[in-house]
């Protein structure tokens, strides 16, 4: 395969989307060629000599064709792992040691509170789970700050910017957890962060048929140390779902437009039912989140939170709905829905996330008003 083309980076980000990582353009050739499916390569005589590709497991040109389209949109160097959570716990045990200080957010993604507490135990590392919107978050000794925003599911925003240099100051090193708003949404590398990581199985890729996720940073040796880790651990994406993650990334910002303004819809259609105690959503001019949002991210995304009054109330709702699917996860094409409590999230019972899909926005509404009148 052609190595990509640099061209990438002067683009518009929707721009990157359809053009990134693809080969310089071959008569004859395809857009973007299929996926390269190997374990083991054909070797020359010296292989520790050569430049080519020796196993699976140490590399592959599928997949480096997509970690030059990801590092072009998040303006890093990107690695790309088997999941979400595969590149977070790359993360964590490349940069953390033994009584190291992390501090993760009280609000955000559970499992990594999780992975934490329960994986890295014999670390005796000390976790500060500290909330999204804390105005004077204790960063002292720590070796890693994660953050995450909007953070899922609480949808509170924090200035990038500010706490990367709170940080900085403090001497750890910053990741930003960038499922969310993904690297369209938002740049947490040009805001000041060390470190992206996501999933890319929610809106990066967005069919809800791949486990894919990343990691970015411009800081050369952890990008060494963290190849090394994901080559020694094996946390690898197969190539054919490194192909079709970027082959999903063409209409990532297409799909977000669509996302972004069938969730303003939506967030009028609940606003206008008492039954809905609160609307979470960092797009809507009425939410605390929004005037950082507008600052920081460039796209509001389909993910949004509505707080019915009890447990039964909101199940109801979701299993009222007939093109809202319940199911977990989000950022996909179909819209959904799902209660968080459910999963061990510390939220009120009736907290419902609603992930806004690309379906036309008439036909959600009328969904959503019909499973309310229904309650
Ligand atoms: C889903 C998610 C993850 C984990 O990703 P997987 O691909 O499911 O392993 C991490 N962080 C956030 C914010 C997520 O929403």
């Amino acid at each position: 395969m052609t190595e990509p083309s640099l061209l990438e980076n002067k683009l518009a980000p929707g721009t990157q989307c359809v053009h990134a990582g693809q080969p310089v353009p071959t008569i004859g050739q395809p857009f973007l060629p299929g996926p390269v499916l190997a374990a083991a390569y054909h070797l020359t005589g010296e292989p520790a000599l050569g430049t080519a590709d020796i196993y699976g497991r140490n590399g592959n040109p599928t997949t480096r064709a997509l970690e030059a389209a990801i590092g072009a949109l998040d303006g890093g160097r990107a690695l790309v792992f088997g999941s979400g959570m595969a590149a977070i716990a790359a993360l964590l045990t490349t940069v953390l040691r033994r009584g190291d200080v992390v501090v993760v957010p009280a609000d955000g993604y559970f499992v990594t509170r999780k992975y934490l507490a329960e994986q890295l135990a014999a670390l005796d590392l000390e976790v500060r789970a500290l909330s999204t919107t804390d105005p004077e978050p204790d960063y002292a000794d720590a070796r890693l700050v994660v953050l995450e925003t909007p953070a899922n599911p609480s949808m509170d925003v924090c200035d990038i910017r500010a706490l990367a240099d709170r940080a900085h100051a403090a001497g750890a090193l910053v990741a930003v957890d960038n499922t969310t708003p993904s690297p369209i949404g938002q740049q947490p590398l040009a805001l000041g962060a060390d470190i992206v990581v996501a999933s890319d199985s929610k809106a990066l890729t967005g069919h809800s048929d791949v486990l894919a996720g990343h990691i970015s940073t411009r800081d050369d040796e952890l990008h060494r140390k963290l190849l090394r880790t994901r080559t020694l651990s094996g946390n690898v994406i197969s190539p054919f779902d490194a192909w079709l993650t970027h082959r999903s990334l063409g209409t990532l910002s297409v799909r977000l437009d669509r996302q972004s303004a069938n969730a303003a819809s939506v967030v009028e259609e609940l606003l206008g039912h008492g039954v809905v105690r609160q609307v979470r959503w960092p797009g809507h001019p009425g939410d605390p989140s929004y005037p950082l949002a507008r600052r920081q991210m460039r796209r509001f995304g389909g993910l949004l939170t509505a707080r019915f009054p009890d447990a039964e109330t909101a199940d109801a709702f979701i299993g009222g709905c007939r093109l809202v699917h319940a199911a977990t996860s989000f950022g996909g094409l179909h819209s959904t829905a799902d209660r968080r409590a459910q999963w061990g999230d510390p939220v009120d019972p009736g907290l419902v996330r609603i992930s806004v899909g690309c379906e036309e926005p008439r036909d959600l509404v009328i969904d959503i008003r019909t499973a309310i009148a229904r309650l």
